[in-house]
């Protein structure tokens, strides 16, 4: 049993908090992903788990065994980078047998495992090939065939896609899901990738500024988002935001002219400021009749029209906003949360024009709340029955 836990491991530099407080307690064959922006800690985190960093604070186990102290060779674990480092003077037969050789395993313990991971990955034929013979795919896969064979208690894989082209990378993801469901070893794995991440895992962990901001299978993050970083972070285009404060249980927002009563379903203190956040394919033109339970009309202007080909991304903006348009199709922006627009996703045939003044309605079923000081979720649908909340 391959159980993996970080107990509190905090890694401090000398300006910066790297990794803060964070727990995660990882069962024996799961795959985890660790996710968030640039900077966010999710390396970091990594190597404190391999032992290339020492954390400043916390412990961490593996298999029960505290390792925290423990050097790299001593954890049995092993890594796969996003630079594929294999040893260019070597055939690849030779590539993955370094390790094992170096662990002075008998020949026949060799072959045997070898063969096993070269029938895992569907490299046989290449055992013979030197790195420089094999494309970027098949670079990587003796990369993660280099790992196999070590038969390790836990993989580490940090963005071990990244430098492959967007196809590849696609095709590489499934081979990777393949592989775990086969070989079941507990992995941990960093992307900046929400994509891969929502496919491959079974747990994603969204990182932001070192702390941990969730840590729940990737559904349960998309439709259930703890706070307003992990609804605006999963998701792409992402969730969009309306700033708004109850009274007497409705909230009303100053930009949209949204008024709507949020009492059947969550009990909101006076004066409370709120997010309303919504996604782009839970707002719909308001003669749809397929919603079940709509808001009343909202009154908009049409800002840009994007075609997706199975869908048009309608930008909407308030009638009289001077907001200048923002797009986030572009993924390298994931942290910025969208508040003065809203966004429509509809069927292609819609014939919707830029600076036409149309009429949505918001899915009632799939309108999240949060609080807007401290970011956290207050409710996940205005269907549901009223509860007492946080306050
Ligand atoms: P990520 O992998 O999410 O991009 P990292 O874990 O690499 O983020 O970095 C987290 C933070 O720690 C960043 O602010 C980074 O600059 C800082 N950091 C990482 N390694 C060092 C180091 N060796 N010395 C000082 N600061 C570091």
């Amino acid at each position: 049993m391959t159980h993996l836990k970080l107990d509190n491991v905090t890694k401090e530099y000398s300006d910066v908090v790297a990794v803060d407080g964070m727990n995660l307690d990882i069962e024996d064959g799961e795959f985890i992903s660790l996710i968030g922006p640039s900077g966010c800690g999710k390396s970091t985190t990594l190597e404190t788990i391999s032992g290339l960093t020492k954390p400043t604070g916390g412990h961490i186990e593996i298999a029960g065994n505290d390792v925290t102290d423990a050097a790299p060779k001593d954890r049995d674990i092993a890594m796969v980078f996003q630079n594929i480092a294999l040893f260019p003077h070597m055939t690849v037969e030779e590539n993955l047998t370094f390790g094992l050789r170096l662990k002075n395993y008998e020949q026949e313990a060799i072959d045997d495992r070898v063969s096993q991971a070269a029938d895992i990955l569907q490299i046989e034929g290449m055992l013979d090939r030197m790195p420089d013979e094999l494309s970027g795919g098949q670079r990587q896969r003796v990369a993660i065939g280099r790992a196999i064979v070590m038969d390790p208690e836990v993989f580490l894989m940090d963005e071990p896609l990244a430098n492959l082209d967007a196809k590849l990378r696609v095709h590489m993801r499934t081979e990777l899901q393949r592989l775990q469901q086969e070989l079941d070893v507990t992995t941990v794995y960093v992307t900046h990738d929400q994509a891969e991440a929502m496919t491959m895992s079974d747990r994603i962990a969204i990182i932001n500024h070192g702390e941990l901001q969730q840590f729940a299978p990737p559904l349960e993050c998309y439709n259930e988002p703890a706070n307003l970083f992990v609804a605006g972070f999963v998701g792409s285009p992402s969730m969009r935001f309306v700033q708004g404060e109850v009274n007497d249980g409705i909230l009303t927002d100053s930009k949209f002219g949204i008024t709507l009563d949020t009492s059947s379903s969550v009990k909101i203190e006076d004066n409370r400021q709120i997010s309303l956040g919504i996604r782009p394919e839970d707002v719909y033109l308001a003669n749809n009749e397929t919603v079940g339970n709509a808001t009343e009309p909202i009154a908009l202007e049409v800002d840009v029209v994007q075609p997706l080909g199975d869908k048009l991304m309608v930008y909407l903006r308030a009638p009289d906003s001077d907001l200048t348009f923002e797009s986030d199709l572009d993924e390298t922006d994931q942290t910025t949360s969208k508040t003065d627009q809203l966004l429509m996703a509809v069927d292609p045939s819609a014939d919707i024009e830029a600076g036409q003044q149309i009429d949505i309605v918001l899915d009632r079923s799939q309108i999240h709340l949060f609080d807007s000081a401290s970011g956290d979720a207050l409710v996940h649908s205005l269907e549901q029955k009223a509860e007492s909340v946080p306050s």
